[in-house]
């Protein structure tokens, strides 16, 4: 807002119009949403880790690192968010570095791109979907390990679950996740 004198000597408000609509614009563009998907088959003789949480079951995922379905998807929705390629271009499954890897450590990779270009979490959402086992006895765990891998609150981390009706992946977890920063 300006105050200035008109020609006649009466004050005149002027309300720079173009400077509020340039800041609403900014808190448009201050924010980012990301999006990720994975899926795994069931494999026997491995442990079977979802959100980072190892769930007792006889069978676990196959896959070159520990087969995280939740933080692959987790960590593809961050990189997406800021547009900064996939989990693929920084641990390739071709490299027998990665072999049986902890997840975590790509989780750490995409927030730390995350957090270089200028942003943090605002919330994260996921479902699984999955024949067995039953989510729901361990979702407050699993939440609780992705808050804080994350470094944030257990409000800001959604978990849910869906059995694939219909759909014939009975032998395979899928994971998909939404994600929203916004700017530091
Ligand atoms: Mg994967």
């Amino acid at each position: 807002m300006a105050v200035s004198t008109r020609f006649d000597g009466l004050p005149e408000v002027r309300f720079d119009l173009l400077s509020d609509q340039c800041h609403q614009c900014e808190s448009v563009v201050s924010m980012r949403i990301g999006y990720g998907w994975d899926s795994h088959e069931f494999q026997p003789g491995v442990p079977l880790k979802i959100g980072g949480v190892e769930l007792p079951f006889g069978k676990g995922l196959a896959g070159h690192s520990d087969g995280d379905v939740l933080l692959h998807a987790i960590t593809d929705a961050l990189l997406g968010a800021v547009a900064a390629g996939d989990i693929g271009s920084y641990f390739p499954p071709s490299d027998p570095k990665w072999k049986g890897a902890d997840s975590a450590i790509f989780l750490a990779e995409a927030l730390k791109q995350v957090q270089r270009a200028g942003y943090r979490i605002a919330n994260v959402d996921s479902t699984l979907i999955l024949s067995e086992p039953k989510i729901g006895p361990h979702a407050k765990k699993i939440q609780q390990r992705v808050a804080e891998l994350l470094g944030i609150n257990l409000g800001q981390v959604g978990i849910k679950a869906k059995t694939p009706e219909g759909m014939g992946t009975e032998n395979a977890v899928i994971a998909h996740v939404a994600v929203l920063l916004e700017k530091l």
